[in-house]
């Protein structure tokens, strides 16, 4: 064995003790159920909150532009990537928002660690929220700027901190994630952008799981998102002022540096956002199964699509996770460093494409599964 395989070997065993190894498994789609080693489980874990990786005109506009335009974009798109299907789908991302200009990345992961480090440097101060998502602390890491961090969702704390440090900085960015992924909880936007004008700071909200889902209107510096959610595609975007967009198509490194998207996935996208705004009874019905299944286990009431059950160690959710899958529903266990040590949990997500009997069978699973206070009906 060679010395990095050993090392690899007992970084994995290490993980393997705390029981946070991670393995992939393979996963067919089929509607709002999956294949896995054989055995068909109804899903409760993905991020296709409206059911639209699978919608017919989704796939059918991917199709077309396949065959139009081919498989790859062929070079990053200030080469020769920018395929005609860019324009309408920046639009249609500018418009959602009555903002200025978009621009799309590669994946939403892409967009954040572009941005950040485009918008803001080593004379800059960085706020982020306890809860943001991973790849917002790793643009920040990447940017250079000074970061801290405030209690979740804690306005009278990001207060404090502005105060205590933003005049020893030149800019300043709040970064918090519109709703936020492990718990589904949303953040105060007005009053973040409110807190943001008092202090002279930039605002930034990563909307990945808010697309069709949950409605803002609040003014904010930048929005950013996923197409590779409830869009059902993939890919990353920001919406912003078009003197913004411009920076960030000159400065953010994995725009200037990685290849555009594929045509197919543009035209995905620009489907499902089309569908998102004529149908948004989908976003609704998603949060509609959510509520109910919450209410039903007497959970707190849900603001979007995300329900957590926190179970507290790694071992609770794992067990939790293999107690469900024994009644033939996949609920992944949600584990550190994805959530705070102590806070293992399973996450539900519930989706426009689920019924309200899988809903129910869900219900039933959950409690004979004795995971919560309940009387079994079984
Ligand atoms: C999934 C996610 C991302 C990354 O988006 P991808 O398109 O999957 O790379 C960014 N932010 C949040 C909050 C997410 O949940």
């Amino acid at each position: 064995m060679t010395t990095l395989s050993a090392y690899a070997q007992v970084q994995l065993s290490a993980l393997a003790a705390s029981h946070q190894r991670r393995v992939m498994q393979e996963s067919a789609c089929e509607g709002t159920h999956l294949l896995r080693d054989g055995v068909q489980y109804l899903s409760f874990s993905g991020n296709d909150y409206l059911g639209l990786a699978q919608h017919p005109n989704v796939r059918a506009e991917a199709e077309a532009a396949l065959r139009q335009y081919g498989a790859g974009a062929g070079a990053s798109r200030l080469v020769t990537g920018n395929h005609p299907l860019y324009a309408p789908l920046e639009e249609a991302l500018a418009a959602s928002k009555q903002a200025e200009a978009a621009l799309v990345f590669g994946s939403g992961y892409l967009a954040n660690i572009g941005t950040i480090p485009a918008l803001v440097g080593a004379k800059d101060i960085i706020f982020a929220d306890k809860l943001v998502h991973a790849c917002l602390l790793d643009g920040a890491q990447l940017s250079g700027a000074s970061l801290k961090r405030f209690r979740h969702n804690d306005l009278a704390h990001l207060d404090v901190l502005l105060t205590e440090h933003r005049s020893q900085y030149k800019n300043a960015l709040i970064l918090v994630d519109h709703v936020y992924s492990m718990d589904g909880d949303i953040a105060p936007l007005d009053a973040l952008s409110a807190l943001a004008r008092a202090h002279d700071a930039w605002l930034m909200v990563d909307d990945a799981h808010g697309l069709g889902m949950v409605k803002s209107d609040v003014p904010v510096d930048v929005w950013m998102g996923t197409l590779s959610k409830s869009a059902g595609s993939y890919g990353g975007y920001v919406i912003a002022s078009q003197a913004v967009i411009d920076l960030l198509v000159n400065r953010a490194r994995s725009v200037v540096f990685s290849t555009g998207l594929p045509p197919a996935s543009c035209a995905a996208a620009l489907a499902a956002l089309n569908t998102i705004a004529r149908e948004p009874e989908r976003g609704q019905r998603a949060l509609a199964h959510a509520r109910n299944f919450a209410a039903a286990l007497q959970l707190p009431e849900p603001q979007s699509a995300i329900v957590p059950l926190i179970l507290g160690t790694e071992e609770a959710a794992l067990a939790a996770s293999e107690a469900l899958k024994a009644q033939s529903i996949l609920a992944v266990a949600i584990r550190p460093p994805t959530v705070p040590v102590g806070t293992a949990r399973l996450r539900f997500t519930f989706s426009a494409a689920h019924s309200e009997a899988e809903v129910e069978q869900l219900i039933a699973a959950v409690t004979c599964a004795g995971l919560v206070r309940r009387t079994c009906a079984a």
